[in-house]
């Protein structure tokens, strides 16, 4: 597989804030690689540094084998990025944006307004075109932001969480039409902190925490290591700050419990049964128990074996 992008120990700080910390990675043609990180991550430092919005402090970033800023027309023309920010105009048309935006890689006339148009038809835009966006929801804004970022047709683009605060139904419009960018040749980084969209949409994922990454894999190869375990989230009445919960390793079976908030997190091996004793313990020292889920291999699991953390708090 060719790599698109390779990232090589990149970094970058804030004042005395490291907010990417040495992050090497490659992007391969064809593949959706979903960055998965908590709000602070360095997700959208990093993306701001791959379309130069934002200058690096030192590492290596290369697209299609040309260093990044030597060749820069080159590169811009060929990637489209999605910035977490909306960046539209509010008071013209939905069309005049992507023809803004289109606009600046070049086209013009009729190819101009064949892509326009294109990229407002994938996004679900077109009957709306002539509407501006200031009437539009949350999600048709966020979509007619896609549209500005892919109607130049580029090779590569970076969605920065692209579904934040929009409603269900744009939610599985976007995903559904990277799903489609994805099966017309396109590659796509995808970054968010929400671990059900990296499992429906990626190829191999990037967990990145304190901007660095802490796990990389497709997501078979992540969970791989988890697939004999099961955890128990048991959220707890918590009387006293300084809880212990030591007890609970007396019980059989248990790999690893773990306190976030007043949740308990404990890992049991699959094939043993005890759960009843469990409750039966916390019970037993007066513990008001509160909710309790039972979860299986997912990459919320990764993310706290490997932090001691939730991805969301
Ligand atoms: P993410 O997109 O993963 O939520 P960001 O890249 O936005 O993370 O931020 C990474 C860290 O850098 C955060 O701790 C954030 O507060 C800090 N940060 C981001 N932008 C700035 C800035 N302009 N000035 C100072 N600190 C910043
Ligand atoms: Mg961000």
């Amino acid at each position: 597989m060719e790599a698109v992008l390779q990232v090589k120990n990149l970094k970058k700080s804030y004042k005395n804030y490291q907010a990417v910390d040495g992050l090497s990675f490659e992007l391969y043609e064809g593949e959706i690689l979903g960055f998965l990180g908590p709000n602070g991550a360095g997700k959208s430092t990093t993306i701001n540094i791959l379309s130069t919005i934002l200058k690096k402090d030192s590492g290596e970033i290369k697209f299609f084998n040309k260093e990044i800023t030597n060749n820069l027309k080159y590169i811009k023309s060929r990637i489209g990025i999605v910035p977490q920010d909306l960046a539209i105009y509010e008071d013209v048309s939905a069309y005049k944006n992507v023809e803004f935006f289109a606009s600046l890689y070049g086209l013009r006339s009729e190819e101009l307004r064949e892509s326009v148009l294109e990229a407002l038809r994938f996004v679900g835009l077109e009957d709306r075109k002539d509407d501006i966006p200031k009437i539009f929801s949350g999600g048709m804004k966020r979509r007619l932001n896609i549209a500005c970022a892919i109607a130049h047709k580029p090779k590569i683009i970076i969605f920065d969480e692209p579904t934040v605060g929009i409603d269900p139904q744009s939610r599985n419009h976007i995903l559904s039409s990277i799903k489609k960018l994805k099966a017309i040749g396109r590659t796509i980084i995808y970054t968010t902190h929400y671990m059900e969209e990296i499992e429906e949409i990626s190829d191999r994922v990037i967990i990145m925490d304190k901007g660095k990454k802490i796990a990389e894999g497709t997501i078979p190869e992540l969970l791989e290591q988890y697939k004999n375990t099961r955890v128990y989230k048991i959220s707890i009445v918590l009387k006293d700050c300084n809880f212990k919960y030591d007890f609970l390793y007396e019980i059989e079976g248990i790999q690893k419990v773990e306190l976030v908030d007043s949740c308990l997190a404990i890992t049991i091996i699959k094939e043993v049964e005890n759960l009843d004793k469990i409750i039966l313990s916390l019970i037993n020292r007066n513990i008001k128990i509160s909710h309790m889920t039972s979860e299986e291999g997912n990459l919320e699991l990764v993310f706290l074996d490997l932090t001691g953390r939730k991805l969301r708090d």
